[in-house]
């Protein structure tokens, strides 16, 4: 059975896709046989393993509201056992016409579940919002992996997260938990970051990854040439740091 993670923050631009991409390819190279789902409308996860959104068809979208199985919309990336379900677009209008369907909160789950035993982890990257999208990825999923960035503001909107995790769990999938908070865009020169990282200790005490992510251009770069780093600068230090990440979560997870 597969370990189903959840990459999750309603806070745009935190890092979650570049953490979902390159946590994805590193369990791949490390031999873990791995699944990487896009469930956010912008795709950057899907272009990030070097798919163009434009010649897709199916999605996670037809996941979703299409009655579409989760198998169908495996693609071969070309990077070491790792695969892709990819999103574009019109995953945007899903949010409104998941609202309708029965089950709205447990259809990722179902598709998910013939895959479970093909893949050792599948690791989900969610859209910036707490809707039913994101709902259906924490139904769907073992445990949620929160990446928060290193700057001032980085706390608010963690308690709003926390109660939907909370909630999710209650409700429908008493397994979730949380796999830890991954700090991201770490700049250890300003003393604002280190005040940021105490205060996100206090509040998840020893939940907080001891890898911390740092703040690098290439990682940046990599995505305009739909590649994960570690194909893309594998010297790079947050190639390392990402390397070192998924050391802890694989020892975690043992
Ligand atoms: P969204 O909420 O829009 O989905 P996100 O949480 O998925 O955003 P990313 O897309 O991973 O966040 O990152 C936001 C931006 O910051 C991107 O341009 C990305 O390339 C850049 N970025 C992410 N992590 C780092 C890092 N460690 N160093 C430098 N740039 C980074
Ligand atoms: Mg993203």
């Amino acid at each position: 059975m597969s370990k189903v993670i959840a990459v999750a923050n309603q806070k745009g631009g935190v890092g979650k896709t570049t953490s979902a991409v390159n946590i994805a390819a590193w369990l791949g190279a490390k031999g873990k046989k791995t699944l990487l789902i896009d469930i956010d409308p912008q795709g950057n996860s899907t272009s990030g393993v070097g798919f163009d959104r434009r010649t897709l068809k199916t999605t996670s979208y037809d996941i979703l509201i299409n009655g579409a199985k989760g198998e169908d919309a495996v693609l071969e990336t070309k990077f070491e056992k790792l695969s892709l379900i990819p999103s574009k677009a019109d995953l945007a209008a899903a949010e409104i016409e998941l609202a309708d369907l029965n089950g709205r909160e447990s259809v990722l789950k179902k598709a998910l579940a013939p895959l479970r035993t093909e893949f050792d982890y599948i690791i989900i990257d969610c859209p910036p919002s707490l809707g039913l999208i994101t709902t259906n990825a924490l139904n769907a999923s073992d445990s949620v992996l929160i990446p928060v960035q290193c700057e001032y503001y980085a706390l608010e909107g963690l308690s709003q997260l926390m109660s939907s995790v909370q909630a999710v769990k209650r409700r429908y999938n008493d397994r979730l938990e949380l796999e830890g908070v991954l700090l991201t865009m770490y700049d250890g020169r300003l003393n604002l970051t280190q005040q940021v990282v105490t205060e996100i200790k206090k509040y998840f005490p020893r939940k907080v990854f001891a890898t911390v992510i740092p703040r690098t251009v290439r990682l940046s770069e990599a995505p305009s040439y739909g590649q994960p780093i570690l194909y893309y600068d594998k010297s790079n230090k947050g190639c390392i740091a990402y390397g070192a990440l998924v050391d802890e979560i694989l020892k975690k997870n043992r």
